[in-house]
């Protein structure tokens, strides 16, 4: 199968990798220059693990190439993939879909035989329609299916998700655009991956119903944190208590900042919109978006009560940048809420982040940004663990200690054991550890 994946970003440039993989012809767009010159000289432009290694392998094979010429790489395929971004509107949360347009009516413009058009971005329910609808308008004689296929994989584990999905869902509303899908994917669904068939519509809701859940359940623990503060209770037990539940199940509850990323925030927020547009609205998701958002800020809070009297004029070093681990990304990290709540109440603050110190230098321009943890701490009066980065996770405390000028560690992903922490000379603060505070 020939492939077009319009939108080189996190999901354009893995899927479009792993679809060449399989043995697929695969034509990257993006009209972002400075990516696709990147590409060529087989840099990547994002840092996702084993990335570099698969595109180069494909890019060797013949299988896949990058363009900034979308006409160019639409030109003989059989199925046209969007996967550019739908941030959130600003002023109202809508989902901004003008890259999603405006990539259709390229599309339309540029397709040359029947053609499968997959809208594997993020869009709200009804999406498929309007792509359908400018693509009859732009070029009323094209030949189009118009399918929605969400794409579920994370950041960080990306090739491995889009390689060995738990599903893949396909909307479609022509049995002959399904069974191109099935196509394109069949080299997946012989590894078991089920491929779920629904309606457009559905398809576009799965994703984000998915995502809502999902939101839904980190926040529900970080909630029962808090109480288990309150009341001397240990939040990592009743996790395990109650994960090990075969219908809870044990992901995504572990306490922490609160999510962020560029999925969750903007999704949930999304959703809501269609949700009120239609008269249905969603309270447990207005309740999960207004405590998330409390919730970074209340970190910062936790911190600078960590400091003691007089917080005013001390320093903090944040280890861990990134929304989470294994990738640059960061988009509505939960630090830049707590970079802003500290700076807020005059403090100063250094960071360190294996690999989104460049994205993260435009987002918090006052923070001191260091090479390497130890010299982050180097005379702070506390260090507090935002991201648990394997290289994180097992810092030697002793030599943390000594370097800093106050003794407080706020691990805010419960990643060190209290006593080994009290053992290095520090002051310990946790998320949702009543009974050991
Ligand atoms: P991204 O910002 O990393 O990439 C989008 C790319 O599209 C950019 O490089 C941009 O230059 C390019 N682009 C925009 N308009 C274009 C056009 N007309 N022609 C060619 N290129 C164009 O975004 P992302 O993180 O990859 O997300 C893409 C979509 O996938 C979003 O809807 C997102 O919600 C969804 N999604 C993201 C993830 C994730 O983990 N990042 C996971 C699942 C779904």
């Amino acid at each position: 199968m020939r492939i077009a994946m319009i939108g080189t970003g996190y999901v354009g440039l893995v899927s479009g990798a792993c679809f060449s993989d399989f043995g697929h012809d695969v034509v990257c767009v993006d009209k972002d220059a400075s990516k696709i010159d990147a590409l060529h000289r087989g840099i990547m432009p994002i840092f996702e693990p084993g990335l570099d290694e698969l595109v180069a392998r494909n890019v060797r094979a013949g299988r896949l190439a990058f363009t900034t010429d979308l006409a160019e790489g639409v030109k003989g395929a059989d199925a046209v993939f969007i996967a550019v971004g739908t941030p959130s509107r600003r002023g109202d949360g809508h989902a901004d879909l003008s890259y999603v347009f405006a990539a259709a009516a390229e599309i339309a413009g540029a397709i040359d035989r029947a053609t499968v058009v997959v809208t594997k971005s993020t869009v709200p329910v009804g999406t498929g329609d309007e792509v359908e609808r400018i693509i009859r308008e732009t070029a009323p004689e094209a030949e189009a299916w118009v399918v929605s296929n969400p794409e579920f994989l994370r950041e960080g584990a990306a090739i491995e998700d889009f390689k060995r999905p738990d599903r893949i869902v396909v909307g479609a509303e022509d049995p002959r655009a399904a069974e191109m899908m099935r196509e394109i994917y069949r080299p997946l669904y012989l590894n078991k991956a089920p491929l779920l068939v629904t309606s457009r519509r559905t398809a576009e809701l799965i994703k984000y119903a998915a995502n809502a859940f999902l939101a839904t359940k980190i926040t529900f623990i970080n909630e029962i944190a808090d109480l288990c503060e309150e009341v001397g209770a240990d939040v990592q037990d009743v996790s395990r208590g109650i994960g090990l539940d075969g219908r809870i199940g044990a992901k995504f509850l572990h306490a922490g900042p609160g999510y962020g990323g560029s999925c969750f925030p903007k999704d949930t927020l999304a959703l809501l919109k269609t949700a009120e547009d239609a008269a249905a609205p969603l309270r447990i998701v207005e309740a999960v978006v207004k405590v998330n958002d409390a919730r970074k800020r209340a970190m910062g809070r936790k911190i600078i009560k960590a400091l003691g009297d007089d917080a005013r004029g001390k320093t903090v070093a944040l280890l861990g940048l990134t929304f989470k681990p294994n990738t640059d990304d960061m988009r509505d990290a939960p630090s830049i809420s707590i970079v802003q709540s500290l700076e807020d109440a005059g403090i100063k603050v250094r960071g360190y982040d294996p690999e989104g110190m460049e994205q993260a230098r435009g987002l918090m321009p006052n923070v001191e940004l260091c090479a390497s943890p130890y010299e982050a701490a180097a005379g702070a009066d506390a260090v507090a663990l935002v991201t648990e980065w394997d290289a994180l996770r097992a810092l030697d405390l002793r030599r943390l200690a000594a370097t800093m000028a106050g003794d407080v560690l706020v691990d805010l992903r419960n990643v060190y054991p209290p006593e080994e922490v009290a053992a290095a000379g520090l002051k310990w603060s946790g998320v949702g550890r009543g009974g050991r505070l």
